[in-house]
């Protein structure tokens, strides 16, 4: 990497569109991406988030515009950018039939990392993933088979990672897990771009945040920037219903006072 390509944004988007047939879902994208950051490109279903993420991981071509990764640009050096990057989809790609450090040996040797066995157990070590190592993965729970896809996705250490939707399907705590590692990543140097439908996961992951709607990126900035587009808020009188934890302390707190009554009337009777 050249002094030039190191100060470039990590990831730089121009004008970048795509029609699949008739149908054109981006129309006019731009975007930097700085390096080391966490980037969530939010969209509703369909808004072409997907077809993005191909396009930038050099699977699918644009119709005009241009994109580099790294500095390398992804029509025209789409090696370069392949060796820059790793990409997550929205459905694991581990072998359910091999065990957990087996998928990671196989990922090694394809490619061609020098020892594939050390990485595989440091990978291991880093996604806590250790103690299942030697267990099939069709026996791992949804959270540990997508940091295993994660992990697999690390080798060959990818400067870049598209990660599409990377916790669509998981629990709250599988979730939090995978939020960590993405942080865990971002802390260490690597540019992530994630897509996602989960407001909150950009909220507490994302360095900025980026809305493609109409084919465009019509919001671009970190949570602070895009709160500001907003009026600022103001005090409003809502109306709060009780829990069901204040309903039964309630309760019982009310039956043991009748109780308490009941006991010093009857005590006082006998005295
Ligand atoms: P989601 O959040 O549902 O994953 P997305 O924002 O990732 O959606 P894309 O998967 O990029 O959206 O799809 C954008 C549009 O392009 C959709 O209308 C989709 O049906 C269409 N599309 C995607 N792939 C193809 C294809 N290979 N051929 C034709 N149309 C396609």
């Amino acid at each position: 990497m050249t002094a030039a390509t190191l100060t470039a944004p990590a990831i730089s988007v121009d004008g970048i569109a795509h029609s699949y047939g008739d149908v054109t879902v981006l129309t006019d994208v731009t975007l930097d991406v700085a390096r080391g950051c966490i980037v969530a490109l939010l969209g509703a279903n369909g808004a072409g988030k997907t077809t993005l993420i191909r396009i930038l991981s050099t699977l699918l071509k644009p119709d005009a515009g241009t994109a580099t990764i790294d500095g390398h640009d992804v029509t025209s050096s789409p090696a370069d950018v392949r060796a820059a990057i790793s990409l997550t989809g929205q459905f694991a790609a581990v072998d359910e039939l091999l065990t957990g450090r087996e998928n990671l040996v196989l990922v090694g040797r394809l490619r061609h990392v020098a020892d594939a066995n050390s990485t595989a157990d440091a990978l291991l070590a880093r996604f806590s993933l250790v103690d299942a190592a030697s267990r099939r993965v069709s026996t791992y729970s949804g959270g540990m088979r997508r940091r295993l896809d994660i992990a697999m996705s690390l080798i060959g250490d990818p400067s870049i990672v598209f990660l599409d939707e990377p916790t669509t399907g998981l629990d709250p705590q599988a979730r939090q897990e995978v939020w960590s590692m993405v942080k865990e990543l971002a802390a260490g140097g690597t540019t992530v771009l994630l897509t996602t439908q989960y407001l909150d996961e950009a909220e507490a992951l994302a360095d900025r945040i980026a809305i493609l709607h109409g084919g465009r990126i019509i919001v671009d900035g970190t949570l602070a920037e895009l709160k500001r587009l907003l009026p600022p808020a103001t005090v409003e009188y809502v109306e709060r219903q009780p829990t069901l934890e204040e309903i039964y302390l309630a309760v019982v707190g009310g039956a043991s006072a009748a109780r308490d009554r009941t006991l010093t009337a009857a005590e006082g009777r006998e005295s």
